[in-house]
């Protein structure tokens, strides 16, 4: 009897406990379960790149452990435990915690299960000592790690690249910075922006290398010999990599459910298997893989809906992300992938940057505003396309 069965979230991340918390303002009663392959504790993740400046140890990102979270949402969550299998036909899923393999039966599935740090094969003696800090339990491991440590590279000069430079430059590390292309946050601003930011950090310490790779990280007493590709060569105390995150898209996969870049669903946040619905950074809603907090929000108050019984379909108005660099903050409405049109520059100067992406057809589909530009983010977003339309 499927209507009795529970409701079971995989996943305890900001998208798993904002549906789970949502949900419960629709319904107290039909049973639900978590289930987390860390501690489920209840954290925001943004917080992880401002933590060293604002010495923030990683207990004191827990904002709730999974026991006060089971409480007050009236849930069973079952930490430690890797879902490893699922059976969509029998609405069964395998899972393993230390050595015991358990079978659940669900009613509905959420697969709420995020993202991957994406690796690059590098060469060298230290290859494989960069962290990789894309959770609370990655932020402990780095935390523990860097002590005692004077000097960072860090390996992407994206959007988490960026964040962690501005946040272990005003801690006190020194700070070098490893990216391919030739400006910072290339894949969501254009380059004027992108050099604001860069003077920004540049100024307060941090030291670019910017168009080239890293080749080799060798272990030298105690420390990293670092070799980029155009024969530079640096020595640093401990590498972090960011260069990107990957949906976890494995277990449906495997389990025959449809996925591209994410597992896809539809604006009901709806799979192509029957009551298996996905949220968050995994999941690719209506062609959007989004891996942000407002994506996820919107997700979670459409998916309650459903859940409690009124098909809801999601919306996505434009949301623009702030992000981090607090030395140079940058607010963006990134346009969509493939988007045919070209960034235009209302402004850059040594303060600021405006630019919008303006779309063939004349329609303003984008806009990164940097430096003091960032107060008037709310009056650019009102004119800006929604990302569904
Ligand atoms: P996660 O938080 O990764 O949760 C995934 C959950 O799934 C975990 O509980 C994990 O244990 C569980 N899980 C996975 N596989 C299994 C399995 N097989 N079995 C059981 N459990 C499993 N976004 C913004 O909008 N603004 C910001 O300022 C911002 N800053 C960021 C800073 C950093 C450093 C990082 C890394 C990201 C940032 N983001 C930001 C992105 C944002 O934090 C993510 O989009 C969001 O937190 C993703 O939440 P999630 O619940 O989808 O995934």
């Amino acid at each position: 009897d499927f209507s009795r069965a529970p409701v079971v979230i995989i996943g305890t991340g900001l998208a798993g406990y904002h549906l789970a918390k949502e949900l419960r303002k629709l319904d107290q009663t039909t049973p639900l379960i978590m289930i987390s392959a860390d501690d489920g504790a209840h954290y925001s993740k943004p917080q992880l790149s401002t933590a060293f400046h604002k010495q923030r140890s990683p207990l004191q990102l827990v904002s709730n452990t999974a026991r006060e979270m089971a409480e007050t949402l009236n849930a069973q969550i079952l930490t430690f435990t890797r879902v490893t299998a699922m059976d969509t036909a029998s609405r069964v899923l395998t899972m393993r915690a230390g050595a015991h393999d358990q079978q659940l039966h669900y009613g509905k599935l959420v697969l709420a299960m995020g993202s991957d740090p994406v690796e690059i094969p590098m060469a060298g003696s230290a290859a494989g000592c960069a962290y990789s800090i894309n959770d609370l339990q990655d932020f402990q491991r780095f935390y523990t790690g860097i002590a005692g440590a004077r000097s960072v590279l860090v390996i992407g000069g994206g959007l988490i690249g960026c964040e962690y430079a501005n946040d272990l430059i005003q801690a006190g590390f020194d700070v070098h910075v490893v990216e391919p292309q030739t400006q910072l946050l290339g894949s969501l601003i254009p380059p004027a922006a992108g050099d604001l930011v860069q003077n920004a950090l540049t100024r307060a310490g941090v030291h670019f290398h910017l168009g080239t790779t890293v080749k080799n990280l060798d272990h030298a007493a105690g420390s990293v010999r670092v070799e980029l590709a155009d024969g530079s060569q640096l020595q640093v105390d401990r590498v972090i990599s960011a260069i990107g995150v990957r949906p976890r898209v494995d277990l449906a996969q495997h389990a025959g459910v449809r996925t591209t870049r994410g597992i896809v669903t539809d604006r009901y946040l709806a799979t192509s298997a029957e009551q298996v619905f996905a949220l968050g950074d995994c999941a690719d809603v209506d062609g959007h893989n989004l891996c942000y907090i407002a994506p996820l929000l919107a997700g979670a108050r459409a998916l309650a809906q459903t859940l409690a019984g009124s098909p809801t379909p999601v919306h996505y108005g434009n949301m623009p992300v702030s992000i981090k660099t607090t030395l140079c903050p940058v607010t963006v409405s990134p346009p969509p992938c493939n988007a045919d049109g070209q960034w235009q520059y209302e402004r850059s100067d040594s303060q600021g940057v405006i630019a919008r992406f303006i779309a063939s057809d004349g329609q303003l589909q984008g806009f990164a505003l940097a430096g003091d530009a960032c107060k008037q983010a709310p009056a650019f977003s009102e004119q800006t396309a929604p990302i569904m339309q």
